[in-house]
């Protein structure tokens, strides 16, 4: 069981991004580097869109060191999954 990074639409997280409360899991996007319920603080709208665009603008940086992206890694096609 897999889960979808809210920000960049990475389909590969462990842990589901926010809780059954809405509470961040704490959990860091590998792909994004987003981390949920810090990263979207005090603001989590603005936030996961602010995170989202930067991400964006500075060119699909892959963000973790220890995970590697996928074979194929599709940034952009990957967005597709926050529109399901
Ligand atoms: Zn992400």
């Amino acid at each position: 069981m897999y889960y979808i990074c809210e920000i960049c639409g990475y389909p590969y997280l462990n842990e589901p991004p926010y809780d059954k409360f809405g509470y961040g899991t704490y959990e860091i996007c590998p792909c994004c580097g987003f981390e949920f319920g810090y990263d979207d603080y005090p603001d989590k709208t603005m936030g996961i869109v602010d995170w989202r665009n930067n991400w964006i603008n500075n060119g699909f940086k892959w963000f973790s060191k220890h995970t590697s992206p996928p074979v194929n890694w599709d940034p952009k096609g990957q967005l597709d999954n926050l529109k399901k």
